[in-house]
């Protein structure tokens, strides 16, 4: 598939709001951006610099099963070269538990269909991870005067995470535009950025390509070893494969 026909498959009803990749930074506006080190951020990274933000990567020690990816979050920071700087916080949802990613007990599914992967929310949800996640980001976007939070959340490919979809999206900043000192009295709305929310993986990958985004240094898989070396059958590492395979591009990723 070519890489214009991936760009096209975009979801009409997510155009020219809050959503729009091609909505312009103005050049000396901060952003607040979500780094997992997985490859959805990775490219939303990439794509808030190539519009002119200054850049701050925010991460999580959660307590998530596959730690390692903060050692991707900070090669990726790294190899965006324009960082201000990157914070990591800690918040430790393994004491909740209640998800695969969070709770050893609760294994991470492995070799399923495409079929079961869209069946409904997968025991790898984490209960409101991104409310929790971008509630940080409103906090830390509101002291340094940004107006602009950039998460790469996807819609498409995951039909079943509730906190990926445009209505959380937008109800989130509609939030946040309720909440804040920055929002009532300095007249500074919040824009809540998820310009891949609508895209396919392969598209992701697209558009990360065209940013000369470097996917070797990522980490997608839900339960990848000490190494950081990818399972290959878990939903995330299945997905991000098809998305190589579609785009047409060699799999970069490091397997088991
Ligand atoms: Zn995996």
């Amino acid at each position: 598939m070519s890489n214009q026909g991936v760009k096209n498959r975009m979801a009409p009803n997510v155009e020219g709001g809050a959503f729009d990749s091609q909505e312009k930074g103005n050049s000396s506006s901060l952003a607040v951006v979500l780094v997992s080190g997985g490859l959805d951020s990775a490219t939303v990274l990439a794509d808030a610099g190539s519009r002119g933000y200054e850049l701050f990567a925010l991460s999580f020690r959660y307590g998530q099963r596959h730690e390692v990816e903060l050692q991707a979050a900070a090669r990726v920071v790294a190899a965006q070269g324009n960082v201000r700087r990157h914070v990591t916080l800690d918040i430790d949802l393994r004491q909740f538990g209640g998800s695969a990613l969070t709770d050893d007990a609760i294994e991470v599914p492995k070799g399923r269909s495409s079929d079961e992967m869209e069946a409904g929310i997968p025991s790898t949800y984490v209960p409101a991870r991104n409310t929790v996640f971008l509630s940080f980001a409103l906090a830390w976007a509101e002291v340094l005067g940004s107006a602009d939070i950039f998460l790469g959340v996807n819609a498409v490919d995951y039909s079943g995470y509730p906190d990926c979809r445009p209505e959380f999206i937008e109800a989130f900043q509609a939030m946040a535009n309720l909440a804040t000192k920055s929002s009532t009295e300095d007249g500074q709305p919040i824009r809540i950025h998820a310009p891949l929310i609508s895209w396919t993986k392969a598209a992701i990958i697209a558009r990360g390509d065209e940013l000369r985004v470097d996917y070797s240094l990522t980490v997608s898989c839900y339960d990848p070893s000490d190494e950081g070396l990818a399972c290959g059958e878990c939903d995330s590492c299945q997905l991000r494969r098809q998305g190589f395979a579609e785009f047409g591009v060699a799999d970069p990723t490091k397997y088991r």
